[in-house]
Order: C-alpha cells, then sequence, then structure tokens
C-alpha cells in the first residue's frame, strides 16, 4: 500500500527533476534532442472520442435544408421589410431565432438564445434609421474559471442583391452567407448536447452588407462590457466549390488572419519594428490552432491559411472584432464566383447569375462547419492562452529567458514552449517544461528564433500559442544607435 503511493510520487518527481535538468543544460542543439526524448515521457494526445462523436453528428442535410429555408424568404436585405411572416429579413430573423430556441432545448438548460436589437442611425448604406437584429445563442461552459471565457463563431444572414439599398429585389444569398449562418445554426444544434469549460456564443448577425453593423455592435457591446473574447470565428461564402476561374475544390478552406494587430498602438508598433512579431498575432496563433485542430479532426478539408485580414476590396464580421482588440479569423472557400455574389437573379447570353442554392456544395460546408466546431471544441475544452508572456530583455544572452502569468484552471498540467526559425510561417518545434513561469532556452538566441508559450491540460489539450512581447528594454544602450 505505501510504495503504492510513493511509486507514483517518485516516478512524478524524477520526470519533473530530469525535465528541469536536461533543459537548463541544454546548447541549442541537445535541447531538441532532449526534446525528442521529453515527447516520449508525456501523455500523447490521442484524439478526443466525443469531439469525433460530436462531428459525425454534424448532417449536410440540415444545412441544405436551412439555406433552401433562408433562401424561401426572397429577401433577407437588412432594409427589407420586417413584419412579413414570408419574406424579408423578419421572417427569417423569426425563423432563426426559432431554430436556435430548438438547438437551445437539446443543452439541459445550458444554451440560452436572445435576439440582440439595436437601432442603427443613418449610415453610408443606411438610408434612414433601421431596427437590426442579430440572433445569439450562447452555450455556458461548465468550469467555473472558464465559463466568462468565450469564443465567438458567426455568420450572417442579411444579403444583398447588386444594390445594396434595394430592399425589395430578390436577394437569395445562398452562399453570401446562408452557407456561414446554416454551418453555425448546425454547429449550434449539435454542439448544445456536449459539455465544454468555457463558452460559446453562435450568431446570426445582421446588416453585414450594410457595412459590418451588427458584428460592430456586438464587438463594441463586448468591448464596453469588458468581455474575455479569447477567439471569433466568422464564416463567410463557404459553399461554393466550383470558382469562377473553372477550379473544382472541394477539399481546401482559407483561413485569413491578420498579422499586424489592427489595434496595434504606435508604442507596439515601435516594439515591433525593433523585434520583429508582424507574422505573429493572436489572430495568426488562432489561424495556426485551426490549420493544427483541421489536421487532427478534419483531415477532409486542408487549410489554406491565408497572411491577410481579409480578400482585396472585401471585409467581414471578424473586422470589428479585430479593431477592438480580439483575435479572429475568416473562413471563406477557396475560389469565389463573381456571377453568384451580390448579383440580381437573371441569365444573360445563357449565364445564370445569382446566389442560388444550385451553386452551393452542401457536403462541403458541412465539413467546414467540422472544421469549425472541433477547432470551437478544443478552444473550450483547453486552459486559456497565457497572459502576461514575454521575453526577459534584460541581458546580452545567448539564452532566452520567458516568463508568464499563471493559468488558474484547475485541471492545467503545465506549459509547453514552442519555437521556429523566423522565416518559418508555423511553430514546428515544442518542449514540454512543467508547471513553472518561467524558463530559459538555453543556448538558442531569442535573436535567432521566434519563440511562444502555450498552456496544457491533463488530457494533453493545448491552447493557442501566446507571442511574446519583450519586458525590458528592446532598443540598444548607446544613443545613437551604434552602426555595425
Ligand atoms: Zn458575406
Amino acid at each position: 500500500m505505501n510504495k503504492m503511493r510513493v511509486r507514483p510520487r517518485f516516478r512524478t518527481l524524477t520526470c519533473a527533476v530530469l525535465i528541469l535538468f536536461l533543459c537548463s543544460s541544454a546548447t541549442a542543439q541537445s535541447t531538441q534532442r532532449a526534446n525528442r526524448n521529453l515527447q516520449v515521457r508525456i501523455p500523447r494526445v490521442t484524439p478526443n472520442r466525443e469531439i469525433i462523436r460530436m462531428l459525425a453528428e454534424i448532417d449536410a442535410r440540415n444545412i441544405e435544408r436551412t439555406i433552401r429555408k433562408l433562401v424561401s424568404f426572397g429577401t433577407r436585405n437588412t432594409l427589407s421589410v420586417q413584419d412579413d411572416p414570408n419574406r424579408g429579413i423578419g421572417a427569417a430573423r423569426d425563423w432563426l431565432y426559432a431554430e436556435f430556441v430548438k438547438a437551445a432545448e437539446r443543452s439541459e438548460g445550458r444554451m440560452t438564445v436572445v435576439k440582440q436589437t439595436f437601432e442603427q442611425a443613418k449610415a453610408a448604406r443606411i438610408p434612414q434609421p433601421t431596427m437590426l437584429t442579430s440572433v445569439v445563442a450562447t452555450l455556458k461552459g461548465r468550469q467555473a474559471e472558464a465559463e466568462q471565457r468565450f469564443y465567438v463563431v458567426s455568420g450572417h444572414y442579411d444579403s444583398m442583391c447588386g444594390s445594396p439599398t434595394n430592399a425589395t429585389c430578390d436577394a437569395p444569398g445562398a452562399n453570401d452567407d446562408a452557407s456561414g449562418t446554416a454551418a453555425v445554426l448546425e454547429m449550434a444544434r449539435v454542439m448544445a448536447t456536449h459539455k465544454f469549460d468555457a463558452t460559446i456564443i453562435f450568431m446570426a448577425v445582421a446588416g453585414e452588407e450594410q457595412g459590418l453593423l451588427g458584428s460592430t455592435y456586438f464587438a463594441e457591446q463586448a468591448k464596453k462590457n469588458g468581455m474575455n473574447i479569447e477567439a471569433m470565428l466568422t464564416n463567410d461564402i463557404v459553399g461554393n466549390t466550383l470558382g469562377g476561374n473553372g477550379v473544382r475544390d472541394r477539399s481546401t478552406i482559407r483561413v485569413f488572419s491578420e498579422g499586424v494587430p489592427s489595434n496595434e498602438t504606435p508604442q507596439e508598433a515601435n516594439v515591433r519594428r525593433g523585434v520583429g512579431g508582424e507574422n505573429d498575432s493572436a489572430s495568426r496563433q488562432l489561424a495556426r490552432f485551426v490549420r493544427e485542430t483541421g489536421q487532427r479532426y478534419a483531415p477532409q478539408l486542408k487549410v489554406m491559411m491565408v497572411y491577410r485580414r481579409d480578400r482585396y476590396l472585401r471585409g467581414g464580421d471578424h473586422i470589428p472584432f479585430l479593431e477592438r482588440g480580439f483575435a479572429a479569423v475568416r473562413f471563406t472557400e477557396p475560389n469565389e464566383n463573381y456571377s453568384h455574389q451580390h448579383q440580381n437573379v437573371r441569365v444573360e447570353n445563357g449565364t445564370q447569375f445569382g446566389d442560388l442554392p444550385q451553386f452551393v456544395d452542401f457536403p462541403y460546408i458541412a465539413n467546414v462547419a467540422r472544421l469549425n466546431a472541433a477547432s470551437l471544441a478544443l478552444l473550450a475544452i483547453a486552459p486559456a492562452r497565457p497572459k502576461g508572456v514575454s521575453i526577459v530583455t534584460a541581458r546580452l544572452t545567448n539564452d532566452t529567458d520567458l516568463k508568464w502569468q499563471a493559468n488558474n484552471e484547475p485541471d492545467l498540467s503545465g506549459y509547453e514552449i514552442v519555437w521556429r526559425d523566423t522565416i518559418s510561417p508555423v511553430w514546428t518545434n515544442s518542449l514540454p517544461i512543467g508547471n513553472v513561469l518561467s524558463f530559459t532556452m538555453k543556448g538558442m538566441s531569442k535573436d535567432n528564433y521566434f519563440f511562444g508559450v502555450r498552456a496544457v491540460d491533463r488530457q494533453g489539450n493545448r491552447s493557442p500559442v501566446s507571442f511574446p512581447s519583450p519586458s525590458g528594454r528592446t532598443a540598444p544602450a548607446t544613443s545613437p544607435p551604434p552602426r555595425q
């Protein structure tokens, strides 16, 4: 009995001592060797069976049904009629609300649904004050330490024909963006029956085509209320797999992420100019997290990371979040067909124009929903990304000193250092270091690599990476700077 109790403790202690010894005495090469050795000492990450089962519940037939229903309202232009039960954005709003309520009924009380309504003042595409409503379903997390950590996923349910202010023309919007809305509704339906540590918000947003108005209102309220939105995913134009360029691609999804944060201050820009980081915003770490998640849970879809905020001449509902300092990415199909976006429905010289359901690939959207759902699930069961991560710049050294603040989740196991060559687009190396709040990468100069820190729980779930900022000075000590 005594032995039984002592042995595991002894093993844990030996392992911890070994990890610290190996790491603190390692040179650059031996650190990487130690990394390989240490990998076998931590439990391998076996895919989470519950998440796999959850993803299998996502059904392309539900997505098709939602899209056809949304199209049946004729137009969902934000300026269209709001009190007709069969046509216009009001009918779409009420139908979506009822569907999200049905999803919530599967959640044993964890999911609540509200209509977030506000009066939008006159704006470029709003000729007179207009009531806008987003439908917002919140699936509450079950861990006290994580329930105030929010992950948001959205699609926009408004649509437009050739003119954004034409409230009466047919605007089926099957792809832009009934596809994203249907994906979000299906995620809500499926995820409502599962439990997560952190809170997930599913949104069908209005006013996107009018200037990102619904998402701007939500993000502004969130900022005012001090909501801790750790990540936001928007799905917009995720349903067409035959591009205007003739390319058929059913196995790629683009994930757009900005490099330099939209809300960067001049001081932060100055630091970045000195030491880099233009490829390491929180949004870019989120995109890398989505890519890694996809490789494990949605291999039928290849994540094409695009290192820019959005496409040329276009925007989306992630932008108001970015502007307020929340990490956010955009999902969009790889090859768009502009004959089926923002077009009046018509046939011209034998070509069908218009955003019609016949140009939408429902099983593909289901795969996009699976990638989103896997990412949200893993974000919401993993610990939060570490906060206050910094590279200590007090001394000139060939080592790299990192420190960060403690996570507070009860199931936290510890932290990992990740690193890569400065020209690598993704993290290439990781080293588990146990539950410590600082670490020195011996013989690995901060000048030669990018480093990051992520948190790991006892099941091996990893947070997105936090990229360190320098703590201390970043400029040379002498003034003016020496020219070398
Ligand atoms: Zn759109």
